[in-house]
């Protein structure tokens, strides 16, 4: 079975209010065939609400997503923002445990599954970042350390369907340098044949695994065409609309 493809757009801390809701107006005016492929954008915290009001009104087909979230309900958290506080803003989804997150601001996997957890039972959709940075790939520990970061990460999670995994080779990030498709499709497997392990056959075969790191329109159709390549999680190449039209329309 061949999933349902995913192009996700991690605008990160780029574009402000009046660029965001214009990207999002020209993507809804594009004419995105979404009866195959789902579309969805991660504004920063402050641009969910007028993003999310611009794609509702362009049609409501293109998801909303923030890029981070905190585990906790409410209270003296300082610069956090809560998954309620997401979802009040327009957003269904969120990104959780970016290669970014992890390293800058020195998220752990702990705190990654607490999120995942709490994104879950507030009914959000998550995608579950995972990636080795390039001194593990080349000391031959990549496998290891992705499947780590998805095992502990939805450790106590026994529903995936509201899940997608998207592997981000840290050394492919905003680096121009992509893993081969054959190198991604290989780590794509290796992590579905985790999740059959460790949740079952079925919840594995319908999850979905975007690959991310320097996706771009020229890449996107070999990358997207392999068995476990899902769709993409898009940084770069998501803050331009035909850019990122291209690699939504990576079959066209
Ligand atoms: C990302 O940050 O998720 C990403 C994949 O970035 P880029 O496409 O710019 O490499």
């Amino acid at each position: 079975m061949k999933r349902k493809p995913l192009i996700a757009g991690n605008w990160k801390m780029n574009l402000d209010a009046a660029s965001g809701v214009a990207l999002a107006e020209e993507l809804c005016s594009a004419g995105i065939d979404f009866a195959s492929r789902d579309v969805l954008v991660a504004p920063s915290f402050t641009n969910i609400y007028p993003v999310a009001e611009a794609v509702k009104e362009g049609g409501g087909k293109i998801a909303v997503a923030a890029q981070n979230m905190y585990f906790e309900d409410s209270g003296a958290f300082t610069g956090e923002v809560s998954a309620s506080m997401i979802k009040s803003a327009g957003a269904s989804w969120t990104i959780l445990g970016h290669s970014e997150r992890r390293a800058i601001f020195g998220e752990t996997d702990a705190d990654i599954n607490k999120k995942v957890k709490k994104a879950l039972s507030e009914g959000l959709s998550v995608i579950l970042c995972a990636g080795e940075t390039l001194w593990e790939r080349e000391a031959g520990a990549a496998v290891e350390t992705v499947l780590a970061q998805v095992g502990k990460g939805l450790e106590g999670v026994k529903d995936l369907k509201n899940v997608v995994v998207a592997y981000e080779p840290v050394w492919a990030i905003g680096t121009g340098r992509t893993a081969s498709a054959a190198d991604a499709e290989a780590m794509h497997k290796a992590i579905r044949n985790y999740v059959a392990e460790i949740r079952s056959a079925a919840a594995a075969e319908s999850l979905r695994i975007l690959y991310g790191g320097s996706v771009k329109p020229e890449n996107a159709g070999e990358l997207l065409g392999m068995d476990n390549i899902d769709g993409a999680l898009v940084g770069g190449a998501s803050l331009k609309a035909a850019q990122f039209l291209g690699i939504i329309n990576f079959d066209k």
